[in-house]
Formats: C-alpha cells, sequence, structure tokens
C-alpha cells in the first residue's frame, strides 16, 4: 500500500478548521491532514484530523518537519496578521521543495456610511484614539495591548479569548469571547458600553464582520489597522473551498 499523501495546514482561523473539515470528510480520502496550532489559545477548537501544537523554531525549523514527516502539500492557513508564520511558512516551502498555498480571507472594504480611518500599526491606532473618543471597543486581541496601555484618559472595552497580560490600559473591562458574533449582540455592545470609538484589525471574514456594521449604523467611528506584508509569489486562495481544490489537484 503506497503511503497516503501528506497535507499540512498551518492553523490558528475558522478556515482552517473548516479546510481541515472539508477534507477530512470527503469519502475515500487518500489524504493524510496534520493541522498546527501554535499554543497561543488555552482550550483551542480542535479540527478533526492530527493536530501538533507549538512553534517550529523559524523557517529552518519548519523546513525540517515538512522533510521529516514527509509533507507533500502545505497550506498556510493562518491569520493575516501572522506576519512571521506566513514568511516563515513560504521559506521553509522554497527549501524542502513542498507546493504551499495561502489561505487569507479577503480584507474588509468599507460601504456608504462607514466612517473608517485606516492605520499601519496598533502604535498608530493609539495616537489616532484619543481625538475620536473616551470609550474604545478594542477589538484587535489581547497580544498588543502594551500599545494602548498610557491612555490614562480613555475606557476600554477589550474583547479576547483569553485574559490578556499586563502592560494593558488602567481603565479597562474585559470581555471573554468567542466569534462568530452576531448582529443583534454587537448592536447591544455598543449601546450598553456607551461606545464612542471601534478598533479592529482588518482581519476580514464574516466571523467578526458584524461590529462593522453595528458601528455604521450607529454612526461611531472605526480605526481600522491595516494588513502587514505578506510574502509575494504564492498562490492564494480566499475560501476553504478554494484552498481544497488546491489540495485535491495538487496532491491527485
Ligand atoms: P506570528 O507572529 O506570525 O508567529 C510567531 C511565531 O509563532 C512563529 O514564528 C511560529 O514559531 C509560531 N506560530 C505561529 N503560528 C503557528 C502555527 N499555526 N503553528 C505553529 N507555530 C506557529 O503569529 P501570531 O500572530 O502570534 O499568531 C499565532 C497564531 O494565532 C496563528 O496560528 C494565527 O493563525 C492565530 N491568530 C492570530 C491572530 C493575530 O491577530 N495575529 C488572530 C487570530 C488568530 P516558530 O518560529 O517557532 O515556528
Amino acid at each position: 500500500m503506497p503511503e497516503p499523501r501528506h497535507l499540512l495546514i498551518l492553523g490558528g482561523t475558522a478556515e482552517a478548521r473548516r479546510l481541515a473539515e472539508a477534507l477530512h470528510s470527503e469519502p475515500h480520502s487518500e489524504l493524510r491532514v496534520t493541522t498546527s496550532l501554535a499554543g497561543r489559545v488555552a482550550r483551542p477548537v480542535l479540527p478533526p484530523g492530527e493536530v501538533r501544537i507549538g512553534g517550529f523554531g523559524g523557517a529552518e525549523g519548519l523546513a525540517r518537519w515538512l522533510r521529516e514527516h514527509r509533507v507533500d502539500a502545505l497550506v498556510d492557513a493562518t491569520h493575516p496578521f501572522a506576519e512571521a508564520m506566513s514568511f516563515n511558512a513560504a521559506g521553509a516551502a522554497a527549501a524542502a521543495d513542498v507546493p504551499l498555498l495561502a489561505l487569507r480571507r479577503a480584507s474588509w472594504v468599507p460601504v456608504e456610511g462607514d466612517d473608517w480611518r485606516s492605520v499601519g500599526s496598533l502604535e498608530e491606532a493609539a495616537e489616532a484614539l484619543p481625538a475620536l473618543g473616551r470609550r474604545v471597543f478594542l477589538t484587535t486581541g489581547r497580544m498588543g495591548l502594551a500599545a494602548f496601555a498610557h491612555l490614562d484618559g480613555l475606557w476600554f472595552l477589550v474583547r479576547s479569548v483569553d485574559p490578556p497580560e499586563p502592560p494593558f490600559p488602567a481603565r479597562m473591562e474585559v470581555l471573554l469571547d468567542r466569534g462568530p458574533f452576531a448582529l443583534d449582540g454587537e448592536r447591544e455592545l455598543l449601546r450598553r458600553a456607551r461606545i464612542d470609538v471601534l478598533v479592529t484589525k482588518d482581519s476580514g471574514g464574516a466571523a467578526t464582520a458584524p461590529k462593522l456594521r453595528a458601528a455604521r449604523e450607529a454612526g461611531l467611528p472605526v480605526v481600522v489597522v491595516r494588513r502587514p506584508p505578506a510574502p509575494d509569489g504564492v498562490t492564494v486562495a480566499a475560501t476553504p473551498e478554494e484552498a481544497a481544490a488546491w489540495v485535491r489537484q495538487s496532491s491527485g
């Protein structure tokens, strides 16, 4: 019996999980699927198939892992802000001569009625805030709160999956929650917390988009952190379905 083809998915997103689910549910699949997680979330939602957790040790470590585990195809389905991992994936795939696909959700695009301020970093977002309001809904995740820690005059509602660690703003309420989030809940949250301004990364995707509509309806400004650069020359799919088609074709 020939060995099944081995796919490694760099995960940590809903799309990575959906890709693993789609491939796993295929009848008579001759594919072995491993998902890799960084280990940032205490109780991750696990995909079907094999799961490994923790860093590889840079691009070299990942290239070694690809060779040692006889990986035939690699899908980088990490979050659009996981910049280091995406560059490591590109370097490792080239070094180990393994075909690579990036599964990257499309960016969010403003529509009529949106009042968005585009910034290049969390630090720039923090700079913009005092002029926009005093009560801030901060949805950029628990990492990187240090950029807002000096803003003593502002109050923050921070939503994250796990509790943040200092440094973080002195005046802050933490809401532990994991998407997807529904529009009604987002409207209610903005109203109840008397939010003046929303801060978000340009994560894209549907799971966390309702906050943008809720902010538009409430006439609130939104500070949107632009995506970091992604490696050039990598084939990109926008949906798990497209990525699954690439996997079938590249491992057929
Ligand atoms: P990052 O800054 O690009 O990566 C830092 C290091 O973490 C990498 O060099 C790698 O360590 C390790 N790593 C990252 N993703 C990994 C994975 N899927 N499997 C194994 N090791 C991984 O990444 P990050 O922004 O901290 O994101 C970490 C994880 O959280 C990713 O899975 C990402 O999809 C998810 N996530 C991130 C965000 C965000 O806003 N950044 C939001 C939602 C989910 P080594 O160099 O040792 O291999």
